[in-house]
């Protein structure tokens, strides 16, 4: 999303590190760096004008070996088949690193939702699911909310494969509105499993919750979510964004009252009186403890990783620091939950999601929490023990558990024919 990081090289650098640890060997390496199946679409909308406007969208595949594929669909105007492609890969080490039986996808259109109004947005999602219709299905790829897609285009999502099947299709999308078969708990479920992160992350560190000061960068579902847990959880909140700029109060912002008044309206969370203004990059090197970036990829990079304060970063974005960054960091013992355990809590909900509806047979909320904490906090300890052992960073270890799992079952099935 960046215009200067690669972020597709980025993800196959990440892999070949992971690749060194684990002694791959190159063919299979090969197999993981690239993915299997990309899709690109251009298709017409007939816009409220009468106009037809063609967009550009994408869903790729990038390995099925653990199961169907699975991961959101993006609408943001900078999005590109290449960075699909290495969402799709992270993907694929999520959804292993946290032991769910899926690879990973994802999917894209290249468009501002802010210029469309909401029967356009109904066209354009129909459309586009037409012409990716192929790849979809309960058993071969299931799409799922990501950024500037919501429940309602889950809902469109699926209304438009099950008119083209002849039944109704649940499973084949995930994030969908709970009267359509959707989850309880999908909503907020990335938030909550950033903040189980941070908890686990700052007992690690010795770090009391209770009085740490946490930065949020983004306030979409993911950092709003998880700026609001975390203040449950008895954090304070001294600083938060969304895509307009930033808000600061050493002494704590009222999160919840944020929310209600100032989120999605124009002027956004700026608006909100009793903080000083802040621009987006300021807010990353604010004095706090914790910094959760939630918003974009390439966030933290060489060019200002030195000046960040936080000693605690959790990655609720895909993506958000570079690999020049991460070593920065890591020299200054800054511990870095990686995006790809930090922010699994959504497909590990969407996961649930898809089981309820497979079995036809729905969970209460207190249930989906209480099997997402489990998954969440098994999983960090996991990476925690793989990075001690290893005496290394913790997206390494992450990775070389989630390529590993990928890499076993890639080997395990062997090559057709
Ligand atoms: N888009 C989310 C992610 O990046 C959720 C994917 C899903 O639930 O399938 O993890």
């Amino acid at each position: 999303m960046s215009t200067h990081v690669d972020i597709l090289e980025m993800a196959r650098q990440q892999l070949a590190v992971a690749a060194e640890y684990l002694e791959l060997d190159s063919g299979l390496h090969s197999v993981l760096a690239n993915p299997q199946k990309r899709l690109i679409v251009n298709f017409p909308v007939v816009m409220d004008s009468g106009a037809v406007q063609v967009f550009e969208g994408y869903r790729v595949q990038h390995n099925a070996s653990r199961g169907p594929t699975k991961g959101g669909i993006r609408y943001h105007p900078d999005v590109d088949v290449n960075e699909t492609s290495a969402l799709a890969m992270w993907m694929t080490w999520k959804c292993a690193v946290v032991n769910i039986p899926y690879g990973g996808a994802k999917g894209a259109v290249k468009v501002d939702t802010k210029q469309l109004s909401k029967r356009e947005l109904e066209k354009l999602t129909r459309r586009f699911v037409t012409e990716i219709n192929s790849m979809l299905g309960e058993r071969r790829d299931i799409p799922a909310p990501d950024i500037g897609t919501n429940a309602q285009v889950m809902a469109w999502i699926m209304d438009t494969f099950s008119m083209q099947a002849g039944h109704t299709v649940p499973g084949v999308v995930t994030g969908k509105p709970i009267e359509l078969g959707g989850s309880e708990g999908r909503v907020e479920a990335t938030g909550r499993g950033v903040v189980v992160a941070l908890e686990e992350a700052a007992r690690t560190r010795g770090l009391d919750l209770g009085n740490a000061r946490v930065v949020v960068q983004g306030f979409g579902n993911v950092g709003a979510t998880a700026a609001k847990i975390a203040e449950e959880a008895g954090a304070k909140v001294v600083g938060v964004s969304d895509a307009l700029g930033g808000i600061y109060n050493p002494n704590g912002l009222p999160i919840r009252e944020i929310f209600q008044r100032y989120a999605g309206r124009e002027g956004g969370i700026g608006e909100y009186p009793d903080a000083q203004k802040v621009s987006n990059q300021e807010l990353l090197e604010l004095d706090c403890d914790v910094l959760i970036p939630a918003a974009i990829s390439a966030q933290i990079t060489a060019d200002n990783a030195d000046r960040i304060k936080a000693g605690i970063i959790v990655e609720g974005a895909n993506g958000p620091t570079t690999m020049e960054a991460d070593q920065i960091l890591s020299d200054k013992g800054t511990l870095i939950v990686p995006d790809i355990l930090a922010n699994a809590g959504g497909v590990i909900v969407s996961y649930f999601e898809w089981v309820q509806d497979l079995q036809n047979f729905f969970w209460e909320e207190s249930e989906v929490n209480i099997k997402l904490t489990k998954i969440m906090r098994a999983s960090y300890q996991a990476v925690d023990s793989a990075m001690r052992a290893h005496k290394t960073d913790m997206r390494t270890a992450a990775l070389v558990i989630g390529v590993k799992r990928v890499a076993d079952a890639t080997t395990r099935r062997g090559i057709f024919p």
